[in-house]
């Protein structure tokens, strides 16, 4: 059956290539990628999915489920194909979406229990609709989910750092800033304390915790005071739990600095608050010798720095994984133009078809080897009580 699944695949990989690099060649930006998933639930309709778009309310998500009809476990397998602005597929969505729809049609093309799903989740550089799938309970039927991200080498599945994007909008009073002072009350000044005090305060937060931020409205005129001003942050932590204390903390420096200078302050999410990473070790083992299994030589430990993924949601509420394959360039940065360039390369198109199969035979090992769900869902439950 094994061997069916990777023929299965390789007989599907021209199609494959020109799918990512059709995506790939026509960036679309998160909540927009309505192109992107035509193609891809195009193709997954042609082998016998049964596709619901629109779900959470992200019009350009979906959920693709292959039945075999008889109970078993449900394999997910998770798409991604928002671009960035202006660089394109600087983060290789295009290759993630793909590789879930192979590694999706190769298994169904041997199901005998159980459901092969591919959920199409939107805007992961900016509104995670994952956020709001693992939120809503539309997860709760998945046994095991799976996503594959390309990457400068291939890592096994790691950890991710729990995000909150903070918005601190203050209000204060325009006045003549030579003649007339005393009368104004400066939105600016409160941003630029705002920041003084995070720098202070970042001297004592633990080593993994990141602060970030930019001012997005800092006045108009120097010679007017300004009455409005905005900064966002990222705050981010290992754990969502620490994330929590410190995110305490940036709030009370956005206040002070609203005492001090008299302005108003409103605080906001600006984007959805992303989750920490819980890999499922069981799972990413069976991920790990699947894909060495199809030729992948070199796979090094979890990277040392990370960012945050909306992956993090989804790996609270089921077991996941979200490993990284090398797409032939060691160099490689995430989020640039030369990312995106490489995702059109040789390489990275038998890269692409690794990850399919090895996602593919993982959920083949899950559905059918004795004892390897239960032994992946007891490590899940023991993962929640940190
Ligand atoms: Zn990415």
């Amino acid at each position: 059956m094994k061997t069916q699944i990777i023929q299965e695949i390789d007989y599907l990989q021209d199609i494959l290539f020109s799918l990512s690099d059709s995506i790939g060649h026509n960036p679309e930006l998160g909540m927009q990628e309505f192109q992107s998933a035509a193609k891809l639930t195009g193709l997954l309709r042609e082998h016998g999915f049964t596709v619901e778009m629109n779900i959470c309310g992200y019009e350009t998500a979906f959920k693709a489920v292959y039945d075999s009809g008889k109970t078993g476990p449900t394999i997910a397998f998770f798409a991604e194909y928002d671009a960035l602005p202006e660089i394109g597929h600087g983060c290789g969505h295009n290759m993630i979406g793909v590789m879930a729809v192979g590694a999706g049609i190769g298994l169904s093309k041997v199901l005998a229990a159980g459901r092969v799903t591919v959920w199409g989740t939107p805007a992961e550089e900016t509104m995670g609709a994952k956020v709001a799938m693992a939120r809503d309970g539309v997860l709760a039927e998945v046994d095991a989910a799976i996503l594959v991200h390309p990457h400068n080498k291939t890592y096994a599945s790691g950890v991710s750092l729990a995000m909150d994007a903070l918005q601190f909008e203050f209000k204060g009073q325009t006045s003549h800033a030579a003649s007339a002072p005393e009368k104004g009350i400066n939105a600016l000044d409160a941003v630029i304390q705002t920041f003084n005090a995070t720098n202070a305060l970042r001297q004592h937060v633990a080593s993994d915790v990141r602060i970030h931020g930019i001012i997005t409205k800092g006045g108009v005129a120097a010679n007017v005071v300004p009455d409005h001003a905005i900064a966002q942050f990222y705050v981010r932590a290992r754990r969502r739990k620490a994330l929590d204390e410190v995110v305490k903390k940036v709030k009370n420096c956005a206040q002070a600095a609203a005492l001090a200078t008299g302005a108003e302050l409103i605080i906001s999410n600006y984007q959805l608050s992303y989750d920490d990473m819980n890999t499922n070790q069981k799972l990413s083992e069976t991920f790990n010798s699947n894909l060495r299994a199809v030729g992948e030589t070199n796979i090094n430990p979890p990277p040392e720095t990370f960012g945050s993924i909306d992956m993090g949601n989804v790996s609270g509420v089921v077991p996941a994984i979200h490993p990284y394959i090398g797409i032939g360039d060691e160099t490689l940065v995430g989020h640039t133009a030369e990312m995106a360039a490489a995702t059109f390369t040789p390489a990275a198109h038998q890269a692409l078809l690794r990850a399919a199969k090895a996602m593919a035979l993982s959920g083949y090992d899950v559905i059918t080897k004795a004892g390897l769900l239960a032994e992946i869902k007891k490590e899940f439950c023991q993962s929640l009580i940190r």
